[in-house]
């Protein structure tokens, strides 16, 4: 099988730069195993929020000057601030295009109100994620009787500590009664499947109304809204109150809903998506790779231009780590990492971990190197880079998109060739 480019993993980093490179007329592949990070997400996107050194990044530019300074290996240092920018503000009109209605800019990093009632920055979050800016409301934070992956007095709790006017609340919902016979069962995509039918409306709004007319302002776990915001939308409209949703513990309804439509623009542009298939070895040849075998295809071997990684990091096995090393899993591309192994990780589980940085080592292309030779039709991107620390950085999505639209624009640059 034949394409201008395969993309190996179809999380974030993948579905971006496919759904570029299709619109942009290309013949493109996603191969993906399972389900991506997003499933478990929170829904929001971090574009930068701290450096290195713990400093809190108010100014992009100028972060990204002082990433260039203290850490050189990190995808944005790699690419500059002006790209970094252009790319985040390619991405907005993107989703926006996808129809995912974010709210958020480079320019302005919202502090959203996370499910445990502390705040978090974040480049784009859905629009119903409540932001600090809306919290001088009073507040009733509801729960869902019986539904574990919510804890609204904690979360209220937290917020009155940060001067908030917030009360936990609970609602009966009897139409869930089924699911929650099994409490493996009683999770947000399950409660989801049944609020977002047109028949639960009522029941939902008949439960939160009198609520609606005793607060200003209702917070409820994200349990609706798995492929649009028109359970959203709708109670909105008629509750007494504004209503924001705070996502729960994974799976996550918000994260499922952007892989949903993003999935959906990549195959509406006409992208080849071969889901549940699994690239396990790569033929190369004079420094390029010159064909991919895949799990279910066995003996057919996909053959395309350009190959772009996208597995992501230890979480989705892109990266898997032995007792001496940690490997790519597909072309056994270099990685960046601590050599001793004792150096992996530190003893406090809330410090920064330096495993968090490993991954593959690229040139300025972000080309994957092999024993420091550049494979010049591979592009690596997203989560399986290194070089940079998701969590204490807050810049995993940020990376994914921005890494994903440089490669489509290299991509789509080099032509026919
Ligand atoms: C649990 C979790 C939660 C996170 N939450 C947030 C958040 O809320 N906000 C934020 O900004 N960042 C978050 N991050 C950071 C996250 O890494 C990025 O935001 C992003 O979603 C990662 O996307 P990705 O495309 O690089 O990789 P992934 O989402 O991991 O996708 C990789 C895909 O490749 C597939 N794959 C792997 N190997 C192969 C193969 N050989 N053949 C075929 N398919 C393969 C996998 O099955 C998977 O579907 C989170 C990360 C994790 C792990």
């Amino acid at each position: 099988m034949r394409f201008d480019t395969v993309i190996i993993g179809g999380g974030l980093a993948g579905l971006l730069c496919g759904i570029r490179l299709s619109e942009s007329g290309q013949r493109c592949a996603i191969v993906s195993r399972g389900q991506s990070a997003l499933s478990f997400s929170s829904g929001s996107l971090d574009l930068l929020s701290y450096l290195p050194d713990g400093q809190p990044v108010d100014n992009l530019e100028s972060a990204i000057a002082q990433l260039q300074q203290q850490h050189s290996e990190h995808p944005y240092a790699r690419l500059g601030a002006q790209r970094v920018r252009q790319y985040a503000q390619q991405t907005q009109t993107l989703l926006a295009d996808c129809g995912l209605a974010l709210q958020g800019d480079v320019d302005t990093p919202h502090q959203r109100v996370t499910p445990l009632g502390t705040f978090r920055q974040a480049w784009l979050s859905p629009q119903e994620v409540p932001l600090k800016t809306q919290t001088r409301l009073h507040t009733g934070v509801v729960g869902i009787s019986g539904f574990l992956d919510f804890q609204p007095q904690l979360a209220a709790g937290a917020l009155r500590k940060r001067g908030i006017d917030a009360q936990a609340e609970e609602i009966e919902l009897p139409l869930l009664d089924r699911l929650r016979d099994n409490a493996s069962e009683f999770r947000a995509v399950n409660i989801a499947r049944q609020l977002d039918l047109p028949e639960h409306f009522e029941a939902l709004y008949a439960a939160l109304r009198p609520l609606s007319e005793q607060y200003e302002m209702l917070y409820l776990p994200a349990c609706f809204g798995l492929t649009d915001s028109v359970v959203f939308d709708r109670l909105n409209q008629q509750l007494a109150c504004p209503l924001r949703l705070l996502p729960t513990l994974p799976p996550s309804v918000p994260g499922m809903r952007m892989q949903h439509l993003l999935q959906q623009r990549f195959t509406r542009s006409g992208g080849n998506w071969m889901p549940g298939d699994d690239v396990l070895r790569a033929d190369t040849n004079n420094a390029r790779v010159t064909q991919l075998w895949t799990r279910k295809h066995e003996d057919i071997p996909l053959r395309a231009r350009h190959v772009v990684l996208a597995s992501g990091s230890f979480f989705s096995n892109g990266l898997i780590a032995g007792r001496d090393r940690v490997r790519e899993a597909v072309f056994d591309l270099d990685v960046l990492q601590s050599a001793e192994r004792r150096d992996w990780y530190r003893d406090d589980v809330f410090d920064t971990q330096p495993w968090q940085q490993f991954g593959v080592r690229t040139d300025e292309h972000l080309h994957g190197l092999r024993h420091g030779e550049a494979l010049d039709n591979l592009f690596v991107i997203g989560s399986v880079l290194g070089g940079f620390d998701a969590i204490a950085q807050g810049c995993g999505a940020g990376v994914c998109a921005v890494t994903a639209l440089h490669a489509a624009q290299q991509i789509l640059a080099q032509g026919g060739e």
